[in-house]
């Protein structure tokens, strides 16, 4: 038998932090007949599309939605604000912080990262005064931007992007602040112009239940000025011409004329439901995929409750279980795929994604995949995960999606 034909029965679990399901309402409109990118009707669709993401950044102003991923996203952040040479101050909070600091580097910035011992900095959110401390010592003013993960990905764990702006103002330093919210946008509560970020990254395939293939940088005003003065070499990603021509809903170069069609979906789906509504949602199912940890006795990736991510959960197995085994066994058995441990928790902690076109039921199932999962693998359990999910969510009702 050719098992380059097999396709077992049902729904595949897809329950990796991303690329997340994909709505069934946004692949019908994904599927629509491809226009004409410069005729009338694209127009409308631009302008729709860029005043909806607006809303979902809170922002007032300009947002750059580029066809491609959200590596692509951090580099226009950079090649846009940056020089080669400048210094530029990260914060290790997990594998994703490490690969933007990896570009920055590729691309000819000075980076300096805040790490901190062990997984210390991997299993907490930025600690703004580390930030401020350093920028106060920075008298000259060499430090040209703060770079920092609003959900890290690899680890579960969310941080305080308000306290690092107040860490930023209270050194009195004008570094620009620059913050991915890849896996955070449309899941976790996002506010680009309150919090006073200059430019916000984000991706498709996480909150906004698209597929891969588009991100964004939003943008503040300081952002656009500072861009219009310097910026290293840069075409493509370059920002002047795309806010020009975004004004009438149209772009440089061939936008991805399908997945905007996804995304006009995807907004209309978010905003009916209302944003404090969809926050609250992923908070929930959160917490309802913590109880099933704890209940197995396992230790959770984020060591600090106060800022656990709502899109995703790290659970780390026994010292001598390797957590990529666990997953296979997931996989193969139960057809459902979890996010594996990447960089220094390879093997220690699998991810259980919990965001996006999800429900009770699913996320239900999938703890009951783990659990099974983890006892064919011979971890010993506490307790049992599927019964306590159960009961959080009997016990917390949070109402049916609207959209
Ligand atoms: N940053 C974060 C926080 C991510 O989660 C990801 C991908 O998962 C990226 C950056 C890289 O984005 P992409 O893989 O779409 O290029």
């Amino acid at each position: 038998m050719l098992t380059t034909n097999f396709h077992p029965t049902g729904r595949h679990f897809l329950q990796i932090p991303g690329p997340s399901p994909v709505p069934d309402r946004i692949l019908r409109a994904i599927s629509s007949p491809t226009i004409d990118h410069r005729g009338p009707e694209f127009g409308a669709l631009g302008l729709k599309v860029l005043a909806d993401v607006q809303k979902i950044f809170k922002t007032r102003h300009p947002v750059m939605i580029y066809p491609a991923s959200g590596t692509g996203a951090w580099e226009a952040a950079l090649s846009n604000v940056l020089q080669a040479g400048d210094h530029v101050l990260m914060y290790e909070t997990g594998h994703f912080a490490f690969l933007w600091n990896k570009l920055a580097n590729q691309l000819g910035l000075k980076s300096e990262v805040i790490s901190l011992p062990g997984l210390e900095g991997w299993r907490n959110g930025v600690q703004a005064d580390l930030i401020e401390q350093r920028l106060k010592a920075d008298s000259g003013h060499s430090i040209k931007a703060v770079c920092v993960v609003h959900n890290e990905t690899s680890t579960g764990v969310t941080s305080d992007i308000a306290a690092v702006r107040r860490a930023i103002d209270a050194a009195k330093h004008p570094a620009l602040l620059l913050v991915d919210t890849i896996s955070g946008l449309a899941s976790a509560d996002y506010r680009h112009d309150e919090w006073g970020v200059d430019v916000t990254i984000s991706g498709s395939q996480k909150g906004l239940m698209l597929p891969p293939g588009i991100s964004f940088n939003a943008l503040s005003p300081r952002a656009i000025e500072v861009s219009q003065k310097g910026g290293m070499a840069r075409s493509y990603w370059a920002w002047g011409e795309m806010i020009e021509m975004n004004k009438n809903g149209y772009w440089p170069s061939t936008p991805n004329t399908n997945l905007l069609y996804g995304l006009s979906e995807a907004c209309d789906m978010l905003l009916a439901e209302g944003l404090d509504q969809v926050f609250a949602r992923h908070q929930r199912w959160a917490a309802g995929v913590r109880a099933a940890v704890h209940a197995w006795g396992l230790p959770i990736q984020c060591a600090d409750p106060a800022v656990y991510s709502p899109i995703l959960t790290g659970v780390m197995t026994p010292e001598g279980v390797d957590a990529d085994a666990v997953r296979k066994v997931i996989h193969q058995r139960f057809d459902c795929s979890l996010g594996t441990g990447l960089g220094k928790v390879k093997g220690r902690m699998f991810r259980i994604g919990h965001l996006g076109d999800s429900n009770d039921l699913t996320l239900i199932a999938t703890v009951a995949g783990c659990e099974m999962g983890l006892k064919l693998s011979g971890v010993a359990l506490q307790g049992s995960g599927v019964q306590a999910i159960m009961d959080h969510f009997t016990s917390h009702p949070g109402g049916l999606a609207k959209a």
